[in-house]
């Protein structure tokens, strides 16, 4: 582990460094194995991981759950870290009728399912913005959904795949299936039938909950900055929410996330070449 440092001297812009954020340990760690030359600035209790991955200039981070702790953690990374782009990647609970355990939803639309200052404003709506939704670029989300389509493919999953390691049929998973559309934030684990309902009938397009997306969109879109969030699903919110968790995100969500980090900085103009076997080289 490197020493502490100063905060890097990089402007918000196009030329700063991709911003990685998940919300626990275990899925940012397998990214942090694969950056060598990565250093730990502190700020705000939090740990930012800065170096390269892939040839590209990435600060990796984790927010911890829920929406202050992901909006905290975005608008450092926007303006301490001056980062040009931020994609959250993380697990969900599947609300969509054929969201399944181990699908991946890329976010089109993001929406705090539980902000609500009616009758002042119409229930979803976040005050001062007028909209409910908030939407990542276009662009962005349909290249993050090639990504994740090309990074999960039966090809990636099957023998001699990179990802052959991971043994979907043990564990009762079909193969993932890509789905993109709307993805909803509210500082509550959802684990039960009737809450999975009530989200469902105020919200019928409705395909994944989880607990910081939507907060990190409010954040990058007072910031002008492309974000993109991505989520395995774990769960289906329901009464047997919990069970497996652990043993999902590990052997699953991470290294589908690390998976779809790894294919997304393939398309991010590299900043330094790769050394023979792929690893990150010192700038020349
Ligand atoms: N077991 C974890 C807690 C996980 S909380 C621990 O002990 O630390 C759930 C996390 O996964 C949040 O970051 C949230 O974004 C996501 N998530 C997964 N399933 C969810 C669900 N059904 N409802 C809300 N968030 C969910």
């Amino acid at each position: 582990m490197a020493d502490m440092q100063h905060l890097p001297d990089s402007p918000i812009g196009p030329s700063g460094p991709i911003g990685i954020m998940a919300a626990m340990p275990q899925e940012l760690q397998a990214l942090l194995d694969l950056m060598p030359d990565e250093s730990r600035v502190q700020r705000g209790g939090r740990d930012f991981w800065c170096g390269h991955l892939a040839g590209r200039e990435v600060v990796a981070v984790l927010s911890g759950i829920g929406k202050v702790a992901a909006a905290t953690t975005a608008t450092l990374l926007a303006d301490a870290f001056g980062v040009s782009q931020l994609w959250f990647t993380g697990v969900a609970g599947g609300l969509g009728a054929d969201v399944r355990v181990g699908d991946v939803v890329v976010a089109s639309a993001l929406l705090q399912h539980d902000l609500d200052a009616s009758p002042l404003f119409p229930r979803h709506e976040v005050p001062g913005l007028g909209v409910s939704r908030l939407h990542p670029p276009a662009a962005l989300v349909t290249q993050v959904a090639d990504a994740v389509t090309d990074a999960l493919s039966p090809r990636a999953l099957a023998p001699g795949g990179p990802l052959s390691h991971i043994h979907l049929d043990t564990l009762g998973l079909r193969a993932p299936r890509v789905h993109t559309g709307l993805i909803v934030s509210g500082d509550q684990f959802v684990n039960s039938a009737e809450d999975a309902d009530t989200l469902r009938h105020h919200l019928p397009d409705v395909l994944a909950v989880e607990m910081e997306g939507a907060a990190v969109a409010q954040v990058c879109m007072a910031f002008g900055l492309p974000y993109a969030v991505v989520r395995t699903i774990s769960d289906r919110a329901d009464a047997s929410a919990h069970v497996d968790f652990e043993r999902f995100v590990r052997s699953v969500a991470s290294p589908y996330s690390l998976a779809i980090a790894m294919a997304l900085l393939k398309e991010v103009p590299r900043v330094v070449p790769d050394g023979p076997e792929g690893a990150p080289q010192a700038h020349s």
